[in-house]
Parts: C-alpha cells; structure tokens; sequence
C-alpha cells in the first residue's frame, strides 16, 4: 500500500526534472495531494486562482510525469476547497501498480528521476573521469571502485549522476537493493527513530534498513557536519557495507578533507576513489543547453544558446534557468524565443529577477528544516538556547539575503511583533558571531546554502 503523500512525492520527483524550477516551486509544489478516486488523482489548489494557471498550463506535463510512475492512474483533477464536498470517496491509501522501470518504489526504496540518465549527461573535459567512474559503478557495482566520492560546485551534475547510476542500476540488476538518500534524509530519519518512543524497535529497524543495502548513496554528504551522533551512525553503517563488499556512493560540494566531520569517517570517505567535477567549458555548456532544449520540447537557435553559455560558466542549474526564462518570456509576451531582441528584454534583469524569487518565507522554511525546529516556534516567543540561535540566524540570513527590500520593521512583525531593534541586534550578533565562532558561520553557509539550492 503506497499512502498519498508518497504517491504525490514520487510523481514530484519526476515533474521537477520537466518544468523550470520557477514554475515548480510556484505552482506544481504548491498543490497538495488529497487523494485518489477511481482512476484519478485529486490534487487541491488553495486558490481558485492557482487552479486556473495549473489547468491551464501543468496539468499535462503533471499527468504524463505520473502516468510514468502509475500506469494507473489515468487522469488528475485539481480542486478547490469549496469542491471539497463534490468529489466521491477518496482513498487516501491505495495499491498501486508501478510501472516497471520503478521496481523499487515504496517506503525504504529508491525513486530516480527518470530524466536523469547516462544519455542525458553530457561529457567533456571537466567531468569525464567523474562520468567514467560513475558507469563503471553502475555495472559492476562493488567490484570496482568503493566508495566513490564524488565533488563539485553547486549545479555541476552530482545528483544528476547518482541518478543515473540508479536508474542504469535499477535496469541491470533489478533484484539488488539500491538506496538514495539526501544526507539531510539520512540525519532527519535518523534523528526521529532516535526519538521514537512509541516504537522500540525503531533504531534497531533503521540500522537494518540501511546495512542490509546492496547500494548505498548519500547526497550532499558535508551536511554530517556538526551532526556527531549521525556520523557515528554513519561510521557504522560505512564499515558494515564497505567490509561486506556493497557500494557506496556519496557526493559533496567539497573534497572529504574539507568536510568538518570526525577524522575516521574523513578517512573511510577518501579510501576509494575521489572523482571531482569542474565548471564544463563553453562547447560543453552549449551542448548540454541543446539536450535541455530536446527534453524539454524547446526549439531555439545556436546563438541563444551560446548567449546563456556564455553568461553563465559555473553552474548548470542556473543555466537551465536562464533557459527557462526565455522560453517562459516568450510565451508571456507572444513573441519568438530565437529573437535576439526578445532574448535580451528576457534577460536584462535576470540577475533581479532571480533574487526576487526567495521571500522571507523560504529563508524561514530553510532555516526550520536545517535546525529541525517548527516554524510557530521559529517565530515565537521561546528563549531557550535551541530556538534563540537559530532565530538570530534566520533574520541575519533575511537581512542579509533580501537587504533593503525588506524593512527591518516588516522582519519585526514576521517575527510576532518584535521591535525593530531586536531585529538589528539579531542580525549584528551573527554578523559578529560569524567571525568568532567556526560553528555558527558553517551553521550560516549551510542554511545559505539550502536557500539557494532550493
Ligand atoms: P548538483 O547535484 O551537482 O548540485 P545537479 O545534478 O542537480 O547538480 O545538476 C543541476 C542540473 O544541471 C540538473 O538539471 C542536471 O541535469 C544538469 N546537468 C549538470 N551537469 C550536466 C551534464 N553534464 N549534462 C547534462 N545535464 C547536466
Ligand atoms: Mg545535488
């Protein structure tokens, strides 16, 4: 039995790789799953507003994406809360049939995205040895190179490669057990078994759901700094798949000697082999620009692309956005994507545009997952060390992210109604702290980081 709110994840995960990621976090994230009936999925708009653009100008792209992952479901309807009463029975908990390529669906089971493949990455000088390494994981996993670890700046393909491992994985040897996770996942899973006390089993079933694996990746793994009792879990969790000769896989945005975590597991993560990955040179970025473009049905010319390449050298994400808001410029204003002119007017205030896009919302959402604190707390009145911290945090990063569009006052009241210099004297604390103390500016780097990773 897959309950909704896995179901809709899944159909998630594969929409994410298809629409731009403007377009996803402002409309296809926004809807919430309420359930299936019949042969349909029902998703729920908070405004009628936000149905009418989905209707309009997602609702294909999201019902192919979960026709890929549920065969069986055929059609999707978004509703309103005032449509609540009208829809029939809803499950909330079905048995789906998964399509085949997703064998391994379900609670402790990989999902990759089906976009991210071997044939969808793109080659050349600076990541064809990370590219190598990867696909000779991918067929013979365990044999060859343990762990792997691979790094690189933000938006340079180490997702998009654990992916394509999984899913050659997934292909090739369909009966090994083959786990991705997020780092983030790993520390939160761990951290709520930790705290379980309705079940005793809890620890003992997330050690065994995770050293029983044939394949183990882990996403992003320099958020385990600062986490000492999930390093220690991890340590162990390492040794037992790396003695029995199982996979490991892991990538960070830093080499495993820059990584603040304890030296052992430091060690264990440089004994296999370290596969780096660079910003690619402008041939490379016009070539993976020209894969976007076929996935996503976008016909545009060599000198636009060359134009994004060039503006745009050490991150493949932000290109692919610079790709979407011409596309999306285009069809707003009714013009031709290849025009130069239409081009420039969709670029002149990128660099704007895209800073606009985080609100104090996203800062807040941020910061409450990194600490794992609620937001009404965040916000609130509480004083004790856990909340305070990560408080002052929040409004430095506000402060320091949206600047002077934000008043200090507007942050005050975000904030329940806390005075202006509260917010000032918030902001310099850290400010101050940042200089002194190497765990709060690391605390700092990795919510900024989260923000912009979004
Ligand atoms: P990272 O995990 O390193 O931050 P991602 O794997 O999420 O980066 O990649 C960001 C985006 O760039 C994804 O859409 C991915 O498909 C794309 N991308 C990165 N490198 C390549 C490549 N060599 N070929 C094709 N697409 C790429
Ligand atoms: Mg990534």
């Amino acid at each position: 039995m897959l309950k909704i709110n896995q179901i809709w994840n899944n159909i998630l995960l594969e929409t994410e790789a298809k629409v731009s990621t403007l377009q996803y976090d402002l409309y296809i994230n926004q809807l919430q799953p309420v359930g299936i009936y019949r042969d349909r999925l029902i998703l729920l708009a908070e405004t009628r507003a936000l149905k009418n653009i989905v209707d309009n100008n997602y609702k294909d792209v999201i019902k192919k994406c979960t026709n890929v992952v549920f065969p069986s479901i055929i059609d999707i309807e978004v509703i309103t809360e005032n449509d609540l009463d009208n829809v029939g029975k809803i499950e909330k908990e079905v048995d789906l049939p998964v399509s085949s390529s997703f064998v391994a669906i379900g609670e402790d089971k990989a999902v990759f995205v089906s976009q991210y493949t071997f044939d969808n990455f793109v080659v050349g000088k600076s990541n064809e040895y990370a590219a190598a390494v990867a696909r000779s994981v991918a067929e013979n996993p365990g044999k060859t190179y343990n762990p792997v670890f691979l790094w690189g700046g933000v938006g340079l393909g180490k997702t998009h490669l654990m992916h394509a491992i999984g899913n050659s994985l997934q292909r090739n040897f369909p009966s090994k057990k083959i786990m991705y996770v997020t780092c983030d996942q790993f520390v939160n899973e761990f951290i709520e078994s930790l705290h379980d006390t309705a079940n005793p089993n809890a620890m003992k079933n997330f050690r065994a759901k995770y050293r029983k694996l044939d394949v183990l990746m882990m996403d992003d793994v320099q958020f385990l700094a600062n986490k000492e009792g999930t390093q220690e879990e991890m340590f162990h969790t390492f040794n037992e798949l790396y003695l029995a000769d199982k996979q490991i896989i892991l990538s960070s945005d830093r080499p495993p000697k820059e990584i603040k975590i304890e030296e052992r597991l430091k060690t264990r993560f440089a004994t296999g082999v370290i596969a780096d990955i660079q910003p690619p040179d402008l041939e490379t970025r016009i070539a993976i620009l020209q894969k976007k473009c076929n996935a996503k049905g976008y016909v545009l010319r060599i000198n636009v692309l060359s134009l994004i390449a060039e503006k745009i050298t050490n991150n493949i994400r932000e290109m692919e956005g610079m790709l979407n808001r011409i596309i999306s410029y285009s069809t707003l204003v009714g013009g031709d994507p290849n025009d130069m002119n239409i081009v420039n007017d969709a670029l002149r205030d990128y660099a704007d545009a895209s800073s606009d896009i985080i609100t104090i919302d996203h800062v807040v959402a941020a910061t409450c997952e990194y600490f794992r604190v609620k937001r009404e707390e965040l916000i609130g009145k509480k004083k004790n060390k856990e909340i305070v911290v990560p408080r002052q945090i929040c409004i430095y990063l506000i402060c320091d992210i949206l600047g002077q569009s934000v008043p200090l006052v507007s942050i005050g009241e975000y904030f329940g109604g806390r005075d202006h210099t509260t917010i000032m004297h918030a902001r310099d604390k850290i400010s101050e702290e940042c200089k002194r103390s190497e765990v709060i500016a690391s605390q700092v780097k990795d919510v900024r980081d989260k923000i912009y990773n979004r």
